[in-house]
């Protein structure tokens, strides 16, 4: 591991995280395998009112490999998990593992288009998914390589009939939906149901052998697959473990609210939990009545989550209702914190809200607060365990001067194997194990280091340079501010102009002038947004992340038009 005496931050680490650790190589299902001899009858997961142990979760997943061979996918072979936070999708990503398959998580929101692309793109053999999605997946089946698609339904694992969950109207019409199965098209539990609960014996190169094909960057321009090892997921979630250090086996309940088909969801939440025998508290679509009553009833202790989360909780008008006095700490990630959020939610909880950064190229944490100890509002903190950052210049890649801003570049055991099929793409950002990370940065002078924007956010305008972030920030103080998005668009004086897009809380009557007037007391002349543009709710990915580009181009369109 590198020698990382002498780096500012290492004196704030937790007093219990070793400055360097020995990652093991082993296969990343290995976690599942050892919590189920250790805690057999610890529920793993729960969903909905049911349960399922370490034992039965594990032989679900060794019957789901079993059954994989038996369809005929092999070691290195890609199979397409395409679905929500349900007990199926954590079986299809162990059993999967389990044979040496790589895992393509798959949006269950993708569109046909999308989902075509995807596959052919990671050229999969297998996909799961409900039966809601069935059709989509059916009908872009032939222009792809798919062998076989296993289809599967909430319902399997809840505590009342299939009809009673269609009349639920999970369908828009309520619907059943009509599913022909066949050769290649096959009911999950079947699967299970006729496969052997056997081990499985396949040994896998952990530093070089992938576990998963991971889609990103897919708001612009065409996703890329990242390339994840068994070593980089094994390292991430232990160095996420080093940093929770006080999280205790077979005792925490996860709170699993972000997708597990996004990375920071499938790391920070499944490999975690699972890692240490917890409990994930399963909820397959944010709605914040749900992640309420169920803080309430089950009593979660680790709650990770989007910042947009966090936001719809706190705005929540009858949250004083509910008890949420068992969370102990929330990572908050994949976007900026704005400060205000992170002390209502803890004066809310009484638990602790901090802050951690990281990107699917990275498995993807690389940076976060102190969770006990020592934190800094705004920042991401510091990075993680055996984890080197630098700031440098994006154009020439030298190191800048403490203190100024520069491109974020990350090196260390969880940063990704390239990109798939990609190596041009890969050569650009990856150079001698260091990652460009896309994004602005600086480093003060305790070693803390804070996001200021994406480099392609950047506004530039009349030469200034803008980061929308820091005007971000002084809306969100606004009291009447929900949520607001600051870009650049196109200007035919300045080059580039800002443009604030907001949404306001509920019954709040600011206007344009009046957050105008706000910003003016608090940001130079040029920072100051020119243009306004209200509106009920924004864009949003399945992790809450705002859609930037999509927001900024629908801005650019002429008015009038909706
Ligand atoms: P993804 O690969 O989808 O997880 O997106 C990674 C990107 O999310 C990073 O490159 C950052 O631009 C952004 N991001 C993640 N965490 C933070 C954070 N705490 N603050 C600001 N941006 C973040």
């Amino acid at each position: 591991m590198f020698d990382l005496s002498g780096q500012p931050w290492i004196g704030q680490y937790p007093a219990s995280v070793p400055p360097t650790y020995d990652y093991p190589h082993h296969h990343l299902a290995k976690f599942l395998e050892d919590s189920a001899a250790r805690h057999g009858d610890h529920p793993a997961l729960y969903f909905m009112g049911r349960t399922v142990t370490y034992r039965s979760l594990l032989e679900s997943a060794r019957r789901f490999a079993n059954g994989l061979l038996g369809l005929g996918v092999r070691k290195g072979d890609r199979v397409a998990v395409m679905l929500p936070n349900c007990p199926q999708a954590v079986i299809a990503y162990y059993g999967t593992l389990l044979i040496g398959g790589v895992v393509v998580m798959t949006n269950p929101l993708y569109m046909p288009r999308e989902l075509e692309y995807q596959l052919n793109d990671a050229d999969a053999k297998l996909i799961v998914t409900l039966d809601l999605l069935c059709e989509r997946v059916q009908g872009v089946m032939p222009a792809t390589g798919l062998g076989h698609l296993v289809v599967t339904s909430l319902a399997d694992y809840l505590p009342f009939p299939k009809n009673v969950l269609y009349g639920l109207k999970l369908r828009k019409d309520g619907q059943k939906p009509d599913i022909v199965y066949g050769e290649r098209v096959l009911s999950f539990s079947r699967l299970l149901k006729t496969s052997s609960p056997e081990a499985v014996d396949v040994q896998v190169d952990a530093g070089s052998d992938l576990a998963l094909i991971q889609y990103t960057g897919g708001t612009t321009g065409r996703p890329k697959g990242v390339m994840l090892t068994h070593l980089n997921l094994v390292a991430n979630t232990i160095q996420s473990r080093l940093w929770a250090y006080r999280t205790k086996e077979a005792q925490e309940k996860y709170l699993a609210a972000l997708p597990f088909f996004h990375v920071f969801g499938m790391t920070v939440l499944m490999n975690q939990s699972v890692y240490l025998a917890g409990t994930l508290l399963l909820i397959p679509r944010f709605r914040v009545e749900d992640v309420l009553k169920t803080i309430h009833k089950c009593r979660p202790t680790v709650f990770p989550g989007a910042p947009t989360m966090y936001i719809s909780l706190i705005n929540h008008p009858d949250i004083r209702r509910y008890d949420l006095s068992s969370i102990e700490f929330c990572i908050s990630g994949a976007a900026p914190l704005p400060h205000e959020v992170q002390e209502r939610f803890e004066s809310l909880t009484g638990g602790k809200l901090i802050e951690g950064y990281g990107l699917t190229e990275a498995s993807p944490v690389t940076h976060a607060n102190n969770i006990w100890e020592a934190r800094k509002l705004g920042s991401i903190g510091i990075p993680f365990p055996d984890t080197e950052a630098r700031i440098v210049d994006p154009q020439s890649g030298e190191e800048v001067p403490q203190g100024q801003i520069g491109e974020l570049v990350v090196r260390g055991p969880q940063v990704m194997a390239g990109y798939w099929k990609r190596p041009d793409e890969t050569a650009k950002v990856l150079k001698d194990g260091w990652l460009s990370t896309g994004d602005m940065a600086r480093m003060d002078e305790d070693g803390y280091f804070f996001i200021l924007d994406r480099r392609k956010d950047l506004i530039i305008a009349g030469g200034y340079n803008i980061y929308p972030r820091e005007v971000e920030e002084v809306l969100f103080e606004h009291p009447d501010v929900e949520e607001a998005v600051v870009a650049g668009v196109s200007d035919p004086y300045r080059g580039e102009t800002v443009k604030a897009f907001i949404v306001l809380k509920q019954g709040a009557a600011a206007d344009e002038e009046s957050l105008k007037r706000w910003c003016k007391e608090r940001l130079a002349v040029y920072k100051v947004p020119k243009i306004f543009e209200f509106r009920e709710s924004f864009p949003k990915t399945m992790v809450g992340k705002v859609l930037r580009r999509r927001l900024i181009e629908e801005g650019q369109e002429p008015p009038g038009k909706d």
